[in-house]
């Protein structure tokens, strides 16, 4: 079992990466980073180079703690990925989709006179995507490597920290989007506080991140660890950080579960359950995962319960959260 559950007091000292509380933490599990880079290979065909993957290991084991001040999970000790990780994950057939949820839940957002900023847009999938229907997108982002891209596709990117890029362009934009960026961090407010410096003073900030409750979600995540993802959050975090903005938190969305996801995903994990009550377990296993396929998981009810948000009623989460916020007085509707 590569994620070992444990629990107990912790001597060693870390800051919270949204908060920047120093305690009280609880642990709540830890990972091996041998077991990490060993599932980046085997789970996303990612091959790290061994100098890379032991510049990223500043111990053979990272705690996950909770926060005791703001909810966060992080991990710690942890190192954020550098350009050698993010060029072997960019390598891996696997591992990148140019489309996420919170992009067309944005986009339906923007007015065509709108000036919008991408934060850590990598490749530019969201401005290429909405470019054409507003008055200006423009994009920033670390890697020179994605910006070449993001440039090669006509886009508008500057490549640099968006600290700096806040100095020069403070108040020019209607929506600043952070999608996926702030669970990469080892300290998420500088880089919030940059963002909502660009907008204008009736703009909104979005800001989306994985959630910590979804559903279908395996034993050892090699993409939710370190140096990928330092930090899991929930609703909660977003309430913490619209305190710490100064911002007033309008909408608050979770990507509802996939049901071909869930239809996939249960019956397996029922039937591994099942698999072991002695002697019957593995034709109970079959047993299960037959009815379910025939019954409630029938492939044609799979529209019905997209169309009804059947499984999102019930409480089943999807991979995103996305959260928006304002200055007061709120922008009509609360956009
Ligand atoms: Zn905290």
């Amino acid at each position: 079992m590569p994620f070992n559950v444990s629990a107990g007091p912790l001597s060693s000292s870390s800051a919270c990466p949204l908060c920047e509380a120093e305690c009280p933490r609880r642990r709540i599990a830890s990972v091996a980073y041998r077991d990490v880079w060993e599932a980046l290979a085997t789970q996303w065909e990612v091959r790290v180079p061994e100098e890379v993957a032991r510049r990223l290991t500043p111990a053979p084991e990272s705690s996950l703690l909770a926060c005791g001040a703001c909810g966060l999970h992080y991990f710690s000790p942890a190192l954020p990925g550098d350009g050698d990780y993010y060029a072997a994950l960019a390598a891996s057939p696997r591992y990148y989709s140019p489309t996420k949820w919170e992009f067309d839940r944005v986009s339906d957002q923007l007015a065509p006179g709108d000036a919008v900023l991408d934060v850590g847009c990598g490749a530019g999938d969201f401005l290429a995507a909405v470019a054409p229907h507003v008055r200006r997108a423009v994009g920033v982002e670390t890697s020179a490597t994605a910006v070449a891209a993001a440039r090669g596709r006509g886009l508008d990117v500057e490549l640099g920290s968006p600290e700096v890029f806040a100095r020069r362009r403070e108040g020019e934009f209607d929506a600043v989007c952070l999608f996926h960026v702030a669970e990469h961090l080892p300290d998420v407010l500088p880089l919030l506080r940059a963002a909502v410096r660009c907008l204008r003073p009736r703009g909104t900030l979005y800001v989306s991140v994985p959630n910590r409750r979804r559903i279908c979600r395996g034993a050892l995540e090699s993409l939710d660890c370190p140096p990928h993802h330092l930090s899991r959050w929930a609703p909660r975090q977003f309430a913490w950080l619209a305190g710490a903005l100064g911002m007033r938190l309008v909408r608050l969305a979770c990507e509802p579960a996939d049901p071909a996801m869930l239809r996939d995903w249960l019956p397996r994990r029922l039937a591994a359950r099942l698999e072991k009550i002695p002697w019957a377990g593995a034709a109970l296993g079959w047993l299960s995962t037959r009815i379910l396929d025939r019954t409630v998981f029938h492939r044609r009810l799979l529209p019905a319960y997209r169309k009804t948000r059947f499984f999102d009623r019930l409480g089943f989460r999807g991979m995103s959260m996305l959260a928006a916020y304002v200055r007061a007085p709120a922008r009509g509707g609360g956009r």
